[in-house]
């Protein structure tokens, strides 16, 4: 650091102290997006929470010119990174993220400042959106302000969006789930997409149990990542969520097998299939209950290779951090989603 920055930084330390001491007396920096409402209460229906998310992404969107589901993306990845896998309410309204010295300064003596100019002198992050005087991390409009105020920094729209998500993420995995994430909001055309369904039509004749860890004989000592749901050819094999096709085609041991990955970041895998959907391909977008293909028993051998086993839907979960996945117990969530679909006919009938 040279002595020019370092005094630079003494006085603006001063200053600092000075703004920190005067602290509640300064009036409110009015926020950009100053008639937001405030932060709505933990008990707020789920319908309001998606139509308070909408509004604000589309605020800002109109601001940055990035497109609503680009950042809606981003939030969610944030999101699935900081909450548990199987739990698809939408608790906070904005999933980003700072650090204490991303938001206050670095050498910013108060880790937890909220005063917005002492922030700004200590060259912290943080940003007022909502105009009450304090840039405080747990209020949205300050989150998103500040969020939108980094990305105009390395220019203005899609360019310097996309350079701000490199630099964010500095991880190819996860610049590729957000694009993924970013498609599934754009098809649909809003937030509220944390529907499930059960992987077979509920009215089919069907069973499985938990198969968790069993072992099994093909190719090597393996144990079971999954839940194997015997059904009869033909019987219909649906997505279980709303995703975007990630892998398709045949696998030695899977054979004809299909990947989804859903907007909480999980890939469902449904194997042994005996056919897919006319025209469904790699990157297409996909709703819960829609067809995939067919159950049957490919797989164990070469491309083809079918009727080692009786057949069935080998269904998978696999959860992803950015870093790593690995497979989880799918068994619960099957239960659950029978029982959400099972609800769902009985309502229409
Ligand atoms: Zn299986």
């Amino acid at each position: 650091m040279s002595i020019h920055k370092r005094r630079t930084r003494l006085i603006l330390a001063i200053v600092a102290a000075l703004l920190v001491s005067m602290a509640g007396k300064l009036p409110g920096i009015p926020g950009i997006l100053g008639e937001v409402k405030a932060e709505p209460a933990k008990t707020e229906p789920v319908e309001d929470i998606y139509k308070n998310r909408m509004e604000l992404l589309q605020r800002i969107s109109q601001l940055t010119a990035i497109p609503w589901y680009e950042l809606a993306a981003v939030d969610q990845y944030d999101r699935t990174l900081r909450k548990k896998s199987d739990t698809p309410a939408p608790a906070p309204l904005v999933g980003l993220r700072y650090t204490d010295p991303e938001w206050a300064g670095l050498v910013n003596p108060d880790a937890g400042d909220t005063n917005p100019l002492s922030i700004l002198v200590f060259d912290g992050k943080g940003r007022d959106g909502n105009g009450n005087g304090t840039a405080n991390r747990s209020e949205d409009e300050d989150l998103l302000r500040t969020f939108m105020e980094e990305t105009l920094k390395h220019g203005e729209g899609i360019e310097g969006w996309h350079k701000e998500l490199a630099k964010r993420y500095e991880n190819p995995r996860a610049l590729e789930r957000i694009a993924q994430f970013s498609a599934i909001y754009l098809k649909f055309g809003r937030l509220d997409l944390n529907r499930y369904a059960f992987p077979l039509p509920i009215s089919s004749s069907y069973s499985y149990r938990s198969t968790w860890g069993d072992r099994r004989g093909w190719g090597g000592r393996r144990i079971h990542e999954g839940t194997d749901l015997f059904a009869g050819y033909g019987v219909p094999v649906r997505s279980t969520c709303y995703g975007i096709i990630e892998q398709k085609g045949w696998n030695p041991f899977g054979g004809w097998r299909i990947g989804i990955r859903d907007l909480n970041n999980r890939y469902h895998y449904y194997a042994h299939l005996s056919g897919y959907a006319k025209g469904l391909q790699q990157g297409d977008i996909v709703e819960p209950g829609q067809t995939l293909g067919w159950v049957g028993s490919s797989g164990y051998g070469k491309p083809g290779t079918s009727g080692k086993f009786p057949p069935h839907l080998h269904f998978g979960l696999y959860k992803d951090n950015g870093h790593k996945d690995w497979a989880y117990d799918p068994y619960p969530s099957l239960k659950r989603w029978e029982r959400e679909d099972r609800k769902r006919l009985n309502h229409k009938d």
